[in-house]
């Protein structure tokens, strides 16, 4: 894509060559891995913990990541992410939710950490945490009909070469299609929608000039993003 759309959007990898996808909602899951909740001291939650993005927060590569004036500890959470097509059941049930799925991407829940601890001390939303501008890098999407199995979108982070996260989707405390039906069913899900799954342990700050790479283990795609002063 030589001229971005001036709209919200994925990069699609189609046999047609890569294409834009509008992008509606952005939901996000937060822990739903329980070593990732035990790393931030917080408890195992019993149903989906649920939060959204702004569309603004979007950053494709080649962009840079830019840390906020006001943020003294932003952390990386590296993320399988869905996007919701047009096959929406009628009926959703964990045996069809994935037929929801268009395709599959990696991202980043980018998210100062000291706010997010503030807001959460206080009760309030964490919105202004994880929703400023640019706190949701994303890597280009593949279709999910070329995905077999689950666990073929396994992934990992490295940051500046060094791997901090990998993440094995059957450690989720709810898996996909427990996602979809919880989404669906409180808020309603649509074609264009995006959801962070959640984030592995590991996670931990970034510095201008650290480079992140996103990388799926059974796939040849990957995202690169560097951390430049604003
Ligand atoms: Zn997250």
């Amino acid at each position: 894509m030589s001229t971005p759309p001036t709209f919200p959007f994925v990069e699609l990898q189609t046999p047609q060559g890569l294409q834009p996808h509008p992008v509606t909602n952005i939901f996000a899951i937060g822990r739903n891995y329980a070593a990732h909740a035990k790393e931030l001291g917080n408890v195992v939650p019993s149903e989906p913990v649920v939060f959204m993005k702004p569309t603004t927060s979007l950053v494709h590569e080649p962009n840079p990541l830019h840390i906020p004036k006001s943020c003294d500890c932003l952390h990386y959470e590296a993320e399988l992410v869905l996007l919701i097509g047009d096959n929406i059941p009628q009926v959703m049930t964990k045996q069809n939710a994935l037929t929801a799925v268009l395709a599959y991407g990696l991202g980043l829940d980018l998210t100062d950490r000291d706010k997010q601890t503030q807001l959460k001390t206080q009760g309030l939303p964490w919105t202004l945490a994880k929703g400023f501008k640019g706190s949701a890098p994303i890597s280009q999407f593949i279709l999910a009909n070329a995905v077999d199995n689950i666990h073929q979108l396994a992934y990992k982070l490295t940051v500046n070469g060094e791997q901090k996260q990998e993440a094995d989707l059957s450690l989720m405390l709810f898996d996909l299609p427990t996602l979809l039906c919880f989404l669906n069913d409180y808020i309603g899900i649509h074609a264009g929608d995006l959801i962070f799954t959640g984030t592995p342990p590991g996670v931990g700050p970034i510095a201008n000039g650290d480079t992140l790479q996103l990388a799926f283990n059974h796939f040849p795609l990957q995202a690169t993003f560097t951390v430049s002063d604003l």
